[in-house]
């Protein structure tokens, strides 16, 4: 599948949280990138998408202290929030069923060009005036997995 505009997937991709207490630096290639309108984002995202990063989780280093809000998914699932103790600022996700995956939060990225979405996922969820880009690719509720790493 084409995509220029990608990053190289062997990039490190960097970030933190607002106030700097943690920091993160992930080896991981960037598997998926989507803005999602599930209802749980909203409520993380002050009422928009949250943009996300779908990485594989081995390589990755975190530093600073981070607490973990957990929840049970619709597909029964444990869902894992990591947010800055400090700050608050949103992470990363993880769930039970992918341990071998984590989700970054686009708004703690030091790079936010890194976040531009591939498609709009959970759309069914959002509110009438919510904004879509129907140009790309759109799921009303939760997407297939994405493709597994190569190499
Ligand atoms: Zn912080
Ligand atoms: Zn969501």
């Amino acid at each position: 599948m084409p995509d220029s505009a990608s990053p190289s997937p062997s990039a490190p991709v960097t970030g933190g949280c607002l106030c700097g207490s943690v920091r993160f630096r992930l080896r991981g290639p960037v598997l998926a990138r989507r803005a999602c309108w599930c209802r749980d984002c909203q409520f993380l995202s002050s009422g928009n998408t949250s943009i996300n990063l779908i990485v594989a989780t081995e390589g990755s280093e975190i530093t600073g202290e981070t607490d973990v809000y957990e929840s049970d998914a619709d597909s029964g699932n444990r869902m894992r929030r990591s947010f800055c103790t400090r700050c608050g600022t949103p992470l990363f996700s993880a769930s039970s069923g992918r341990p071998q995956l984590m989700v970054v939060r686009a708004g703690a990225l030091d790079d936010p060009e890194l976040g531009r979405p591939e498609g709009f996922i959970w759309t069914g969820s959002a509110p009438s005036w919510g904004l879509i880009d129907r140009d790309l690719e759109c799921v009303a509720g939760q997407p297939g997995a994405p493709p597994q790493p190569r190499g």
